[in-house]
């Protein structure tokens, strides 16, 4: 019998799918790993067609084209390995917490540069407003929104949020992640008893070092849609973008370069920069230029470049 369903769990060549709501564990189809690979044939947000075997098992034998690939590139010495994190991934959330502990803004800075390198649309959780009042947490996020990302403060403790978020996630695969003690559990609880603990336990597992690459699932919503986590966000570098492509995802530097005098400007020192009379001006969050020239001369020191 034929089926068509969606990779929800992967582990060591072994994919569960999920189709018409029964999940199904699957191996791929001889056909599929043929010939001289440079990345992963199948991964978790897959589209696939199966066959069901008589004993509950089944094989995939099509993987449907994807709209959208979040990748990790892993250098090895026959070439480049393409790693796919999440295939079909629709958008990501960055969850910072207003205080304990304090936003670190050059991650955040970094996390949304490698959301526009891999085209997927970002929004920031600015949680425990609780702690710091609405006011004070929306002069800490507004200059996101400003530029052009959505904001979103919530509060795990109080509910507050809570409710744009599970709009947010709705029929949507999504990627949640940020820094320890944010309260990314805790949102998940809130959102869905029971999700961010199904969440922090394979994070958990995947985390020891030798199943980072083979264990990998996203976790139903009871409104449709999909969380999923990976530990692979952390550990991107951004050492597959070229320095001259970087002002490029920043969105607000994007329409500037252009009018830049010099086609190679690095928007440093050069006369006729466009992005350092925006600066001047107060139309560039000094922040945001900051962590753009961390970035592309390498002084942040989680970040290779180039
Ligand atoms: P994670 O490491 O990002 O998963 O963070 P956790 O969900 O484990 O939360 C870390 C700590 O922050 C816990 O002690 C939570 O109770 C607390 N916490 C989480 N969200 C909130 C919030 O919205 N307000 C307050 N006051 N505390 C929170
Ligand atoms: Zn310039």
């Amino acid at each position: 019998m034929k089926s068509r369903g969606q990779i929800i769990r992967s582990q060591s060549g072994f994919y569960t799918v999920r189709a018409e709501s029964r999940d199904i564990v699957c191996v791929l189809r001889g056909k599929l790993k043929k010939g001289p690979r440079l990345g992963d044939v199948a991964s978790v947000g897959d589209w696939v067609k199966i066959t069901c075997l008589d004993d509950g098992t089944g094989i995939i034998e099509e993987i449907e084209p994807r709209k959208s690939l979040f990748v990790r590139m892993a250098p090895l010495p026959q070439g480049t390995y393409q790693q796919i994190l999440v295939a079909n991934l629709d958008q990501v959330l960055f969850v910072f917490a207003c205080t304990q502990p304090a936003p670190r803004y050059g991650m955040l800075d970094r996390y949304l540069v490698i959301a526009e390198k891999q085209k997927i649309p970002a929004t920031i959780v600015a949680n425990k407003v609780d702690l710091v009042g609405v006011e004070l947490a929306q002069q800490m996020f507004e200059l996101y929104s400003q530029i052009e990302y959505k904001v979103i403060y919530t509060s795990a403790r109080t509910g507050e949020g809570i409710n744009e978020v599970k709009k947010l996630l709705r029929n949507k695969i999504s990627l949640l992640t940020g820094p320890s003690g944010v309260g990314k559990t805790s949102l998940l609880n809130a959102v869905q008893p029971g999700l961010g603990l199904e969440v922090r336990n394979v994070s958990k597992v995947t985390k020891k070092g030798r199943h980072t690459t083979v264990f990998r699932e996203m976790f139903p919503l009871e409104e449709d849609g999909y969380v999923v986590d990976t530990p692979g966000w952390k550990a991107l570098a951004l050492w597959d973008i070229e320095p001259e492509e970087l002002d490029g995802y920043f969105p607000e530097f994007r329409s500037l370069v252009k009018d830049c005098q010099f086609s190679d400007c690095t928007h440093v020192h050069e006369p006729g920069c466009a992005v350092l009379a925006a600066l001047d001006r107060g139309d560039i969050f000094p922040s945001r230029y900051q962590s753009y020239i961390r970035m592309r001369f390498g002084e942040d020191e989680n970040v290779k470049i180039g």
